[in-house]
């Protein structure tokens, strides 16, 4: 595992990325960042640009990428959040550089981006500038393997190094499969664990996106603890039922400390299980 990814690591070795879906205010990212903090949590989630299903408030955009930034550089957090455009890739690294050019920051590329040149971009824009940037790509929307390994290949031949990619399991969006347990995405954790197999990097799972709602994130989190994943992707909000996106799915503050007790709990023993069998 590379220093940056390394760097990622919570107090029970996963990693975890955490922090409300969308970007919304400075007293918004001021909470998160003092509660992550005190968590021990190391990288916090804010999407500054937010791909809707239908045309409605999409992010705070350019304006919000500077405070992101200060804020959480100011507190030795690494910011993560979503880049769509080449453009959007550019603007993230001209306000990286304003602060500094090795600053630790994590990209991801989301599951309706699935603009193969556009991703190259991406990736070149950043791989040419940014030495301490982690990008992720998540599964694209619909459950097809082959795909989701070749945004991997697209990645690597646009020259992004393999040993600061990661990639996020957040489920296929279910269409017309059988969906018995009422969830936003389908999981397919085989596929995962397929994919971090080939692959051989980081595979996080994000709970968040495949239950879409609260009490499901409890249950899907817990379930990812049985396979091999590096960690999780989780939306918590300082106000979830107010937030402006996916409000049904962020934990409130309260929600996530349990969810991480839980998972530190039942990992000792899904480990002390795995050593009897
Ligand atoms: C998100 O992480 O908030 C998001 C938009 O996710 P996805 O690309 O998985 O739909
Ligand atoms: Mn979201």
């Amino acid at each position: 595992m590379s220093s940056l990814i390394n760097n990622l690591l919570f107090y029970n070795n996963k990693i975890i990325i955490a922090g409300p879906c969308a970007l919304e205010s400075k007293e918004q990212l001021k909470n998160c960042v003092k509660f992550l903090r005190t968590l021990g949590i190391k990288a916090i989630r804010a999407s500054i640009w937010k791909p809707r299903t239908t045309p409605s408030w999409d992010g705070l955009g350019i304006n919000g990428l500077h405070y992101f930034l200060e804020e959480t550089f100011q507190h030795g957090m690494i910011p993560a959040s979503e880049v769509l455009t080449s453009q959007q890739a550019k603007k993230i690294v001209e306000t990286v550089q304003e602060f500094d050019p090795n600053a630790g920051i994590i990209l991801w590329i989301g599951a309706r981006n699935q603009n193969h040149i556009e991703q190259r971009l991406i990736a070149q824009v950043l791989a040419e500038n940014l030495p301490n940037a982690l990008l992720m790509f998540k599964n694209q929307m619909w459950e097809d393997e082959i795909h989701w390994l070749g945004i991997y290949d697209h990645l690597i031949s646009a020259g992004y190094p393999h040993d600061k990619l990661i990639t996020v399991h957040r489920g296929f969006s279910p269409g017309q499969s059988p969906n018995p347990e009422n969830l936003r995405n389908i999981p397919n954790y085989e596929m995962a664990m397929r994919v971090k197999n080939k692959l051989e990097i980081p595979v996080l799972c994000d709970p968040s996106h495949i239950a879409g709602s609260v009490d499901k994130v409890f249950h899907i989190a817990e379930t990812a603890l049985l396979y091999d994943f590096d960690g999780y992707l989780i939306e918590v909000h300082d106000n979830a039922k107010e937030a402006k996106t996916d409000s049904k799915q962020q934990l409130s503050f309260s929600e996530f400390e349990k969810l991480l007790q839980l998972l530190l709990l039942e990992e000792k023993v899904v480990k002390i299980h795995k050593q009897a069998v």
